[in-house]
């Protein structure tokens, strides 16, 4: 009979200070297939998934998914969505057993009310279900809290190591391959967790961030060595396990693991004048693009990133373009099912008075009343995100008209909480992005991908929003503050965690 990988995938990234919980509909709109459902959780014909199949199948093996269940990033998951997600995922496992190993795909920042570590608790659960003798892989996502229940609890934890997360299933084939390789005695895995004492957001397309990438890609080939990579932790995710972290892996020695993370940490603090980046106010990115002389200027809203937790409302930076009088530019996605109903009621060519955004919470602003042209409608809006299709659901497009009914900037409304991803966002509603002077798209840096393309420059804005761009402004009560710089300036690297 042929060994038996048991996958399942749960996460979340819980920004402690968003207002939105991580209720069951969130988890509804990302991502939530069942085994109750009656068909596979997951298979073969899901593009980004089918590698696991033939590697499964390459190896000899078969690959059995249970729950696959994922929220896009808000608050904190409530009490009794988290022990029911996590109680099924263990149903599932059961319900495979005798399972020969375990590949989870996690995220490592999910908060639940009452849980601080939710990939810990469900990594210790897995592994007391499946024994010590059965191999657990895990996948997170860079933006994790590495803690030691984790390390623990685990034989392999691999992150992504891209911002934006383009190798995110790349990685998660690795990580089975590995994970058989554990299953098979091929490699013997020793993890080793070392603290950077950095806290703070670094893309990977800035030339030092993309070098240490390098560096770890690098390290990971060296000899003994089964794999290095670097959790970058999430800044609005209050945890006491905050910060950047390495982890390293080596193939049966603890010392050379423990070697690697410790300089690798060290290499990574003296790099942190370079690659810590606070992004610019909205006025001052508005300036900047205003001064560009040609092209499309892309100005990433950085503070009202729902892929951080943020409402995905906030009407800042469409009052700066409406009081700035620009016309050659569009904004999206903003977050507003009501509008697009009633855009959707009064149809395609339709003028009307709307009010957009601003309704979530306090940090997205005042709503805007503006007259507005229907000029593109959409059932259901797709994008590109992190490298898998992403369901804006129904969206619609208008331009907002200004004094005298002159077509002022175009704005994307979505009925879902979810950040920019792709142009497919803007082109799906008759939008043409490469026509802009300039681009505002709600963001901290997936939609890298998809607008570099496109873009004569990138601009990032920090503020104002619910996602302060400057980790020194977020008011942290549970975190290490004294142990992370630039919270504390002689804040030093704590060395080995495990
Ligand atoms: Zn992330």
């Amino acid at each position: 009979m042929p060994k038996q990988v048991f996958f399942a995938t749960l996460g979340t990234e819980t920004n402690s200070f968003s207002p939105i919980p991580a209720g069951w509909n969130v988890w509804r709109d990302t991502l939530l297939r069942r085994r109750s459902d009656g068909r596979a959780p997951a298979d073969r014909n899901q593009h980004h998934l089918a590698p696991l199949w033939t590697l499964s199948e390459q190896r000899g093996w078969t690959l059995t998914p249970g729950l696959q269940a994922f929220a896009a990033p808000s608050g904190i998951t409530p009490a009794p969505v988290w022990a029911s997600l996590r109680d099924e995922l263990l149903a599932d496992l059961a319900a495979a057993e005798p399972a020969d190993a375990v590949l989870l795909h996690l995220h490592g920042a999910m908060i639940a009310d009452g849980c601080v570590d939710c990939e810990g608790q469900l990594l210790a659960a897995v592994r007391n279900q499946v024994g010590p003798n059965v191999p657990i892989g895990a996948l997170l996502d860079l933006h994790c809290h590495l803690t030691p229940a984790m390390v623990e609890h685990a034989d392999l934890l691999f992150g992504y190591r891209e911002y934006p997360h383009v190798d995110t299933f790349t990685r998660l084939a690795e990580l089975l391959t590995a994970l058989i390789d554990t299953a098979q005695g091929r490699i013997h895995p020793r993890m080793a967790l070392a603290d950077c004492a950095l806290v703070g957001m670094f893309p990977t397309t800035p030339p030092a961030m993309a070098a240490l990438v390098d560096r770890f890609r690098a390290a990971s080939r060296a000899p003994g060595m089964v794999d290095v990579w670097l959790g970058h932790g999430f800044p609005w995710g209050d945890v006491p396990d905050l910060g950047m972290r390495v982890l390293a892996i080596a193939d049966g020695d603890s010392g050379q693991a423990r070697r690697w993370a410790l300089d690798l940490a060290s290499e990574c603090f003296d790099l942190r004048e370079t690659i810590a980046g606070f992004p610019a106010t909205l006025e001052a990115a508005l300036d900047a693009a205003a001064a560009e002389p040609h092209g499309t200027v892309v100005i990433a809203d950085t503070a009202d990133n729902t892929g951080g937790g943020a409402p995905g409302d906030s009407t800042f930076f469409l009052r700066a373009l409406l009081d700035r009088g620009l016309d050659a530019a569009a904004l999206g996605p903003l977050y507003d099912p009501g509008a697009v109903r009633i855009c959707q009621d009064a149809g395609l060519g339709a003028r009307l008075s709307l009010r957009l955004g601003g309704k979530l919470a306090p940090e997205s602003g005042s709503p805007v009343d503006v007259r507005v042209e229907v000029i593109g409608l959409a059932d259901r809006l797709l994008q590109t995100l992190n490298a898998a299709p992403a369901n804006l659901g129904a969206c619609a497009g208008v331009r907002v008209l200004l004094d005298g009914d002159r077509p002022g900037p175009a704005v994307v409304l979505a009925s879902r909480r979810i950040q920019a991803g792709s142009p497919e966002l803007f082109t799906g509603l008759g939008i043409e992005p490469g026509a802009q002077r300039l681009l505002v798209v709600k963001s901290t840096q997936h939609f890298h991908a998809g607008f570099a393309p496109l873009a004569s420059r990138i601009l990032y804005a920090g503020e104002p929003g619910a996602l302060a761009g400057d980790p020194r402004r977020i008011p942290y009560r549970h975190a290490p503050r004294a142990a992370l710089w630039p919270l504390a300036s002689a804040a030093r690297p704590r060395g080995l965690l495990t």
